[in-house]
């Protein structure tokens, strides 16, 4: 093994290369250019192939990195996209955007040691792309069909991860989803320059094409309720992600060119997949030539800036309660915006939306750090007589996402919830109190990630699973 790896004392760490300012902020493509197979082989084989892994512990789907590492500095590619693929059913995905600073990557022990992490989520990124482009990835094939049947209302990851499990152990799988495109927050959420929109159609179409059935523009709770499709189905399964924006209540609230953060960032993905968007063509949810001022400090916000960068903002400005320390977003993203020419105004707060009849000002109070909350965060406080004034045409508010009321949007008064509007599961089997209804994502941990979403969308297929199986004996004692 030492032969091929540990070689992290004499390879330095090296991810693929940034694309050029200038010409990232002139398009929406990725801005990390393509690992080459030798540059892949050499950073892998900068493992440490620790006893105990923490990469993979603090993977939230376990991935076996270690291995996955090994084989690639071996060459054998093949094996390795098999491995990654056993744990993970968008591994390009959550190579592209996991946060892994937080994850694996993080918890990297030669990263402890100074010598600069393993570059995990690219090495993920790039397995997986290469096996696409070799034909490795094929469709499911079923060897046994099942005549169950399970309803997923949500095609984001989560939905999309559980249907390919149960699809692959046969079960006839329909997903509903409102949109007109599978893929959720990774399809009209998440900025191609951080996700390309061809790395998730090409996954759906996949699906697709392994017999998962995908209903399209249908709105659970406007076009059918979960008591019919629990009818129709003999499972169901809930992820339909958070998606009411967040709100602060400010005088001037109701200005004109005041957005939630997904209708700006919805906006602009449509138009990069050709779509025609009425408020964009007329200019109005488009950031060019403007002052845009983003409020809020997460990977929305930082998704937020760097479009409106890209669209041409005359200015970006960033407000953010907290420091740079103290921010929610990953280290790597706002660094990212910074270079592109985002300005950032730590520890500031909006006060005030003023203007006729559209935004011209906002006014912001300055905001001091006081003692620890009950988070253990420290508590923005107010700085008196501190206020000032940004000039701007464009104001776009990202402040987290919050559950809808599914209860009620699914004329579903029964389905138990918590007492943040999140969907109340039993922690071992993700079953609602509803008999054959799970839940899966966002809707039960609130807003999160996609690795996440995946993980419990696969934890929820392997209950349904079993769901199902004792549903089929119970039937046949009967008969
Ligand atoms: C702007 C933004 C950037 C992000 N960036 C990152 C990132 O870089 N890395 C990361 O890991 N995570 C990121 N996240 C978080 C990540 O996208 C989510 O955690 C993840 O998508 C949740 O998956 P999900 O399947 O639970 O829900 P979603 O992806 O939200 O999918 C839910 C689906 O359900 C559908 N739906 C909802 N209600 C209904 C209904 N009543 N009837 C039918 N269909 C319905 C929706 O149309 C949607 O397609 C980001 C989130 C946002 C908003
Ligand atoms: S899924 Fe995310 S956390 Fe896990 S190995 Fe891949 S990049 Fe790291």
């Amino acid at each position: 093994m030492t032969d091929k790896m540990l070689k992290f004392v004499e390879i330095g760490q090296q991810n693929p290369p940034k694309r050029q300012i200038s010409d990232r902020k002139a398009d929406f493509n990725e801005i990390y250019d393509e690992f080459i197979n030798q540059k892949a082989q050499q950073q892998s084989s900068r493992c440490s192939q620790c006893g105990v892994p923490f990469c993979q512990v603090h993977c939230p789907l376990s991935n076996n990195i270690p291995d996955w590492l090994k084989l690639t500095a071996e060459g054998r590619l093949r094996e390795a996209y098999e491995l990654s693929q056993s744990t993970n059913n968008m591994p390009e995905v959550c190579g592209r955007i996991c946060p892994q600073d937080r994850l694996c990557e993080g918890n990297c022990v030669i990263e402890q040691s100074g010598h600069g992490t393993v570059t995990i989520g690219s090495m993920e990124k790039y397995i997986t792309d290469n096996a696409w482009q070799q034909g490795w990835i094929k469709p499911i094939e079923v060897k046994n069909e099942k005549n169950q049947s399970v309803g997923i209302i949500g095609a984001g990851p989560a939905g999309l991860a559980a249907a390919e499990q149960l699809r692959k152990k046969g079960y006839r799988v329909t997903i509903y989803d409102r949109y007109d495109r599978a893929g959720g927050l990774l399809i009209y959420g998440i900025p191609n320059f951080k996700l390309e929109k061809h790395v998730v159609e090409r996954r759906t179409k996949l699906l697709k094409e392994g017999g998962i059935e995908f209903i399209h523009n249908f709105e659970v709770g406007k076009d059918g309720t979960l008591d019919q499709l629990r009818k129709k189905h003999d499972a169901i399964l809930i992820a339909t992600g958070v998606y009411k924006p967040r709100e602060i209540e400010l005088p001037g609230n109701d200005l004109n060119n005041i957005f939630p953060a997904m209708e700006f960032l919805t906006a602009s993905n449509k138009k990069g997949l050709g779509d025609k968007v009425e408020l964009f063509d007329k200019g109005i949810l488009n950031a060019e030539g403007k002052d845009v001022v983003v409020i809020g400090g997460g990977d929305t916000a930082m998704d937020c800036v760097r479009t409106s960068i890209r669209q041409k903002a005359k200015s970006v400005k960033c407000l953010y309660r907290r420091d740079k320390e103290n921010m929610p977003g990953s280290a790597r993203e706002v660094a990212n915006a910074e270079e592109e020419g985002v300005e950032f105004i730590w520890l500031s707060s909006p006060k005030e939306f003023r203007g006729k009849n559209k935004i011209e000002n906002l006014l912001v109070d300055q905001i001091v750090l006081g003692e620890p909350d009950e988070t253990g965060r420290r508590r923005p406080e107010v700085k008196k007589n501190s206020e000032f004034e940004i000039k701007t045409n464009m104001v776009i508010k990202a402040l987290g996402f919050d559950p809808e009321d599914l209860p009620l949007l699914f004329d579903s008064k029964e389905l138990q919830v918590t007492k943040w509007g999140t969907i109340k599961t039993d922690f071992d089997t993700m079953e609602t109190n509803l008999k054959g209804v799970f839940a899966a994502g966002d809707i039960v941990r609130g807003a999160s990630l996609v690795v996440w979403a995946i993980k419990d969308g696969r934890d929820a297929a392997e209950s349904m699973i079993k769901y199902l199986k004792n549903n089929e004996i119970r039937k046949s004692k009967v008969a």
